[in-house]
């Protein structure tokens, strides 16, 4: 099998339970300890065997390899890498069968991770993300106080419409949010409105 590394748990010894996030599943391994074991990381998109071993509650993870990715050597990269696959635990963490789509977001993530900018790639991975799962908010009604939102915006967790003066958060002009929503690109953004964005989209789904 092919999957992510959404979690590391240290359990007894030098021993793992593994989070990973695969083609049809979220799932949780053990992994026992050895010297000759290649170091797992959080964000590591690896190839695995599972092993269900009757005496543990949890199958065995074995011949792991893993597939590097260039970015992995630039630290900014990598800590938005990081901080993005984070957020993707907590979401399944009550579900264990999932659509490929997940898995294929995140590997094309992965592949433009390290020739296109990585605060954009979150924000259009986590927008087409809550697309497919139907949680684009209509933008036209603010979701703390109900009433009308007109030209200008702020967009709470899970990138919800809401008045500046609600939110007590950054205004955003709604044209360009609109826009994103309909095309699921950021080309129209600039940097600042992306970091932005994409800090909002790191507080998860
Ligand atoms: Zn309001």
């Amino acid at each position: 099998m092919k999957g992510f590394i959404l979690k590391l748990n240290r359990a007894k010894n030098e021993d793992m339970v593994v989070t990973i996030l695969s083609e049809h599943t979220v799932d949780s391994y053990y992994r026992f300890y050895g010297a000759r074991h290649s170091v797992l990381q959080l964000g590591y998109l690896i190839d695995f065997e599972v092993e269900q071993d009757k005496a543990n509650f949890l199958p065995r993870i074995r011949s792991i390899t893993h597939n590097g990715f260039q970015w992995l050597y630039n630290r900014e990269k990598l800590m938005n890498w990081h901080r993005f696959i984070s957020i993707f635990e907590p979401h399944f963490r009550d579900v264990k069968e999932i659509d490929s789509f997940y898995f294929y977001s995140l590997l094309d993530a992965a592949k433009k991770w390290e020739k296109q900018n990585s605060r954009r790639l979150i924000v259009e991975t986590f927008t087409n993300i809550l697309k497919y799962e139907g949680r684009i908010n209509n933008l036209s009604k603010c979701v703390i106080c109900g009433s009308k939102i007109e030209n200008e915006l702020s967009l709470i967790k899970g990138f919800m419409p809401a008045h500046p003066f609600c939110s007590h958060a950054t205004a955003i002009d709604k044209n360009s949010i609109e826009n994103l929503f309909a095309t699921s690109s950021t080309l129209l953004l600039n940097d600042d409105t992306v970091e932005l964005l994409s800090e909002i989209a790191l507080k998860g789904f």
